[in-house]
């Protein structure tokens, strides 16, 4: 048996409708706290849709977990807005999306220097900012957007916003490790699936559309350096699972969205992993404490515990409306909640 804190999920996609409905249902078992991203069909790049997908959330979620909510960064918001909103609690963090770097992110952008006087904003207001770290240039090689952030937008925003409070999310490379070890007011966070696939998984034997995701999955050097900062405790890196429901058609299509579901076995991945590294030890600071610490949020100190299961049958889709969602799991055991 193993007892944790119920732990927070820095980074979530709920969508909308009837996936709203589920995902979050799945999130109130297993979290405590969720940090719920923007990037819907139409973003939140005002505070009437912020409001809306607010009321919406909260109406299904009736106080049960805690849950922040974020703003879609793009040139539509007026910086008196945001700070308005801020003041009202209305979102926790702003998103940063490079333009068409993952699902519903047409309206991000092109050129990080539009954004400066957006960046003085969150600044000055001590407003954390999170980032989809990947240049986005089509003479480029997919593998190397996460390098290319780090030594170009990445590079600038630190050199003109040095107290910034940056989140790096969903890091995928030994690069973003280190950037984040050697730099300051920065932590990151890791999914699931970029701690347990890497391209062999993926890519090496049959391709696996559930695999596919943005910041594509990287080889097995870069997920052994994720796989030892995530297992040492590190201060500055934390669970965000980047959980990202599609419907199976939109998955198993002539175009395979990008986005891993990871929700449902989320927990049960992680512990196994730490277990069998032996280092479940650091599971509280991977899955509670360092996430809340970067975003100086307090926490519960009650404790679940899970039994494991050997062998168990993963359910691997569950009905969502008139489709399917696949669900991401890794490991043969099940770590069931008691
Ligand atoms: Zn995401």
């Amino acid at each position: 048996m193993i007892s944790i804190y119920k732990p927070s999920d820095f980074h979530v996609h709920l969508r909308e409708g009837e996936i709203l409905n589920q995902a979050l249902k799945e999130n109130i078992a297993y979290f405590q706290k969720i940090l719920v991203m923007p990037n819907l069909k139409k973003p939140i790049t005002n505070s009437k849709r912020l409001i809306s997908y607010r009321n919406q959330i909260e109406s299904i979620n009736k106080n049960k977990i805690k849950i922040f909510f974020t703003i879609y960064l793009n040139s539509e918001w007026s910086t008196k807005e945001i700070v308005n909103c801020y003041k009202n609690k209305l979102f926790f963090a702003a998103k940063l999306y490079p333009k068409n770097a993952t699902t519903n992110s047409k309206t991000g952008f092109s050129d990080i220097k539009d954004l400066t006087k957006y960046f003085y904003i969150l600044e000055k207001h001590n407003i954390p900012l999170c980032l989809h770290g990947e240049s986005i240039s089509y003479q480029d090689d997919p593998f190397d957007r996460e390098k290319k952030f780090l030594e170009k937008e990445l590079s600038w925003l630190r050199k003109h916003f040095p107290n910034l409070k940056i989140t790096l999310e969903h890091i995928t490379t030994k690069d973003a490790v280190d950037y984040v070890k050697e730099n300051k007011n920065i932590s990151a966070s890791i999914t699931t699936h970029h701690l347990l696939e890497n391209t062999n998984s993926f890519l090496g034997d049959s391709l696996k559309p559930e695999l596919f995701c943005k910041p594509i999955i990287k080889n097995r050097n870069h997920q052994i350096s994720l796989q030892k900062i995530a297992l040492s405790g590190h201060k500055n890196f934390f669970f965000g699972s980047d959980s990202a429901p599609h419907y199976k058609k939109l998955k198993f299509n002539n175009e395979c969205c990008a986005g891993v579901y990871s929700t449902k076995y989320s927990i049960s991945n992680i512990i196994e992993f730490f277990s069998l590294n032996k280092k479940t030890k650091n599971l509280n600071k991977f899955l509670s404490l360092n996430g809340n610490t970067h975003y100086g949020l307090d926490f519960l100190k009650k404790e679940i515990s899970f039994k494991k299961i050997k062998n168990y049958k993963f359910q691997k889709l569950s009905k969502c409306g008139d489709d399917f969602l696949c669900h991401y799991n890794h490991f043969k055991d099940y770590w069931s909640k008691i």
